[in-house]
Formats: C-alpha cells, sequence, structure tokens
C-alpha cells in the first residue's frame, strides 16, 4: 500500500481546501462576522456575500474584515430580475442592478451572480429579450467598476417567476449575442445536473471563456421545497464529481462554491454544520 502524508499524518490537510467557498447563505443564521470568523478557522478560503447580510454596515469596511480573515470575496450574490411588465419597472430593475455593482466595488468582489428573473404570464421569449437589454445596458457600469456578471441558469421549474434563463445553452446564447468580457455565467450544479447537453456545453462555455463561477450542493429525493430543501453535497443523486471534471476540462479553475439553501440544515448547530460541509467538499466535490 502507498503511503501518502496524509496516512502518515491524520491532521494533514489533504485534501486541500484552497478552492472551497461558502456562500453566507448557507449558514445563514451567522451574521457575516460570525460565518467570516468560523470559515476562515475551518480553513476556508473563500466566501460568497449575499446581499442581505450587508444590510446596516459599512459595506467597504466589511470587504476589509473579510480580506483580514485571508477569505478571498468571490462573488456578490445576487443581481438580475431584469423582466417586468411596464417600462417603469425595467428601470427600477436597472437601478438595484447598479447599487448591487456599487456595493460589489465597494466591497471588493469581482463578480455579481444574476438571478435574471421572469414575469408570470409573459412570453419567456420576451423576458429573455428583456434580459439581455438589461444586462448590455449595465456594461458601461461593469467596465468602470472592475465588475463582471454571471448569468445564473436557474432550473426550469422557476421559470415562471424567478429566471427564464434555465438551461446552460441559453446562458451562452446570451453571452454570445453580449460578447462583452464582462458577462459570463455562474454554473450550478442544482439547476443544471439533469440536462443532456450539459458535457458538451459546459465545454462551449470554457471556449467562450464564460465560466465564471461553479456552485454545488445536491438534490434530494423527494425534495419537499422548491427552494429551501437543497442537499448538502453527498446527500442527493447529482454526479458532482463527474461534472465538476466538466467544468475543470473547460478551463475552470476557480472556486467550487458551497450554496446550499435549506430550512432544516439552518435549524441544526451551525458549527457542526461546518464541520459537515467541510467533510462533505472533501468526500463529494
Ligand atoms: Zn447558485
Amino acid at each position: 500500500m502507498r503511503t501518502t502524508q496524509a496516512a502518515m499524518n491524520p491532521s494533514s490537510p489533504l485534501p486541500d481546501l484552497s478552492r472551497l467557498c461558502i456562500h453566507t447563505i448557507t449558514t445563514k443564521p451567522w451574521a457575516i462576522e460570525t460565518a467570516a470568523a468560523e470559515f476562515a478557522a475551518a480553513g476556508v478560503k473563500g466566501i460568497t456575500v449575499w446581499r442581505d447580510t450587508l444590510a446596516g454596515r459599512d459595506i467597504a469596511q466589511t470587504g476589509r474584515m473579510l480580506r483580514d480573515q485571508g477569505l478571498s470575496i468571490v462573488s456578490l450574490c445576487r443581481g438580475g430580475f431584469f423582466p417586468a411588465a411596464t417600462a417603469a419597472g425595467r428601470t427600477k430593475a436597472l437601478e438595484d442592478n447598479r447599487l448591487a455593482i456599487f456595493e460589489a466595488q465597494l466591497l471588493g468582489a469581482p463578480l455579481i451572480v444574476l438571478v435574471c428573473g421572469a414575469v408570470p404570464g409573459q412570453p419567456l421569449s420576451e423576458s429573455r429579450k428583456q434580459i439581455v437589454d438589461g444586462i448590455a445596458a449595465l456594461l458601461p457600469e461593469c467596465q468602470a467598476a472592475g465588475v463582471k456578471l454571471a448569468i445564473e441558469p436557474l432550473h426550469p421549474m422557476y421559470a415562471d417567476s424567478r429566471s427564464a434563463v434555465n438551461t446552460l445553452a441559453q446562458a451562452n446564447d446570451m453571452v454570445e449575442q453580449l460578447k462583452s468580457p464582462w458577462v459570463g455565467v455562474a454554473a450550478d450544479v442544482y439547476h443544471l445536473w439533469w440536462d443532456p447537453a450539459l458535457e458538451q456545453e459546459i465545454a462551449r462555455c470554457g471556449r467562450l471563456k464564460a465560466l465564471f463561477a461553479y456552485h454545488v450542493c445536491d438534490w434530494r429525493t423527494p425534495t419537499t421545497d422548491l427552494l429551501l430543501d437543497r442537499g448538502l453535497m453527498g446527500e442527493g443523486c447529482i454526479p458532482l464529481r463527474q461534472i465538476r471534471a466538466w467544468v475543470e476540462a473547460a478551463g475552470f479553475n476557480g472556486f467550487n462554491e458551497v450554496e446550499v439553501f435549506s430550512t432544516r440544515l439552518w435549524a441544526t448547530d451551525q458549527n457542526e454544520f461546518l464541520k459537515k460541509i467541510v467533510q462533505a467538499y472533501k468526500d463529494h466535490v
């Protein structure tokens, strides 16, 4: 039997956590200061910040606090929700996205994840057009702020009201249409794992140099809530290692971001949960 360093020293950090990022929403009960301290102590290297955690805080100071903990700020979640039934509604959406770009710049986050939006009853094709127009309108601000945008395709079960972008192919089409180095894709296994075109579309995304972010969790059977019953990696049926191999074959070498919304897991002791996240990352991602 080969003796590895890990086998000789059980406290060895192998496999390494250098690409482990956790979203603040994953440990929602924790304030961002607590999350930062606990993540850093656990050896986590990246954090994706949800905007609600910044409420009432000095955003630039919060960014410094995160970096002082040794954490890379991977992205800000989230912008988007571009479609609306009226022009006034679409203008309001753009204003919120401009605020998100400003917040990302203050925080020192290089990327904003976009949940693109949809309007119940409005044709999805019209919503997709409004999404492309909305992103295009933000590009000058993105460039000025040095903040990129990542279109996150959402599972088709959210096509009514959360996103008219439901496959990686649709997101790649938008990236091609917008032709900007400031626009790419956030690939989330929860939304994309079922897609028979996933391998080829991940490769295409890589060729477009547009694979900006990779989110992991798992799909539970049965899923008891369409939004808040995500599984921790290993609790479900998503072929995580297979998808990570495709993503890395496409040239992605960024963070693997753990994004779990789960009322079940939020109700547990968050320090114990963090230990489980780290173990699940080692075992399944
Ligand atoms: Zn995601």
